[in-house]
């Protein structure tokens, strides 16, 4: 098959003129001869990809002046410690927004390194799945900061509302939202996102943080974790993911001439829109999460009948839908629909489910 609408939740599929761009200058990187992976970091070559994607993604983003990007390692689970590692300080408490599996699951990792405060917000008393309001969310005003998961990559869960936490720096674990849609990063105390979903290929996470968490940690903090010394250094205290750097630097690059994060989130609500309205209207089909959570970038959805789950996935596999098996954690399906996954693939899915569900009644 020579291409396929490809719905996995990470890594995910990137866009084709980014993949192709890539390829042109594949063994020959800005006339040095060489492939951009084969330089050094620090030539002057490598720079210019370096500076330029993070120019583009405060332009993207519209990032303060007062906030450092770092280009990590380690993935969003790497974050997962080196958030409480940087943030924890002398309090050593923080509260953990519990609204799914990778909420919980940093709150685990962080529990290693301190008093964590896990507080699950989901009411599911009706048989669906909310989130509970954030100003219903128990805050303690002397955390050191409060972590929060706006878009659930597992569970389909997204909380569209930035909440206000009097005050206490919010750190949000955006892996899987970051660039769908706009967010007033001023909001934020901290934004982190493994790259592998809606950035580029996986092996690079990026970090948002404000200047003033800087310098605050622990003393076992390994120096490449370290936020200080990453800043510091320009994110090259050692040596950077920069073949993923790269990547990012082009996926930034498409986003803007596609119109940039307001373009491509009006783009993005059509998408999901286009697939839950025709899950709601089957009975074929489910979803149980209340319209205000529904992620716009991850929709998980069930067969009613889930003997016909197995043949749903080999037939659309040969459709050329592929990746669309749910999580193992949950089941049935998920289609993510990221910022390089185009409508015509959202329309292709809605095509063929519909078909599978006439030809199966
Ligand atoms: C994928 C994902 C992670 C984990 O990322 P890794 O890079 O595999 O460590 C963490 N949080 C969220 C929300 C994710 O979607």
């Amino acid at each position: 098959m020579s291409s396929v609408y490809n719905f996995c939740a990470g890594p995910a599929m990137l866009p084709v003129d980014v993949m192709t761009k890539a390829q042109s200058e594949f063994l020959n990187f800005a006339d040095t001869g060489s492939s951009v992976m084969e330089l050094s970091h620090r030539s002057k070559e490598f720079v210019a990809v370096a500076e330029k994607a993070e120019a583009n993604l405060r332009n993207l983003m519209a990032i303060p002046e007062n906030y450092k990007v770092l280009f990590c390692h380690g993935g969003g689970r790497g974050q997962f410690s080196a958030i409480a590692l940087n943030l924890l300080g002398e309090t050593k408490k923080a509260d953990y927004i519990v609204t799914g599996a990778w909420s919980k699951s940093a709150a685990e990792e962080a529990s290693h390194y301190g008093n964590i405060n896990a507080v699950n917000v989901i009411d599911n008393s009706d048989g669906t799945q909310r989130v509970k309001p954030s100003n219903e969310w128990p805050i303690s005003q002397d955390a050191a900061y409060v972590h929060y998961c706006p878009n659930e990559t597992v569970d389909g869960i997204e909380i569209f509302q930035v909440p206000d936490t009097g005050g206490v720096p919010l750190v949000a674990d955006m892996s899987s939202t970051i660039l769908s849609r706009e967010f007033d990063v001023s909001k934020f105390g901290l934004i982190y996102a493994g790259a592998q979903k809606n950035i580029g290929p996986s092996g690079l996470t990026l970090v948002i943080v404000r200047e003033d968490l800087l310098g605050k940690a622990h003393i076992d903090t390994p120096s490449i974790m370290n936020y200080q010394v990453l800043a510091k250094n320009g994110s090259m205290y050692n040596t950077p993911p920069t073949y993923a750097w790269y990547l990012a630097g082009l996926v930034f690059e498409w986003l803007l001439a596609k119109g940039g994060v307001s373009a491509i989130a009006e783009v993005n609500a059509e998408k999901a829109q286009l697939l839950y309205d025709y899950i709601d209207q089957s009975d074929f089909y489910q979803n149980s999460i209340v319209p205000e959570n529904r992620s716009l970038m991850n929709v998980p959805f069930w067969l009613t009948n889930d003997e016909f789950s197995a043949d749903f996935l080999a037939q659309a596999q040969t459709q050329g839908l592929t990746a669309l098996k749910g999580h193992r954690m949950v089941g049935g399906m998920r289609a993510s629909i990221y910022n390089a996954m185009p409508i015509e693939g959202v329309q292709a899915l809605v095509d063929f489910m519909q078909k599978f569900a006439a030809g199966t009644k």
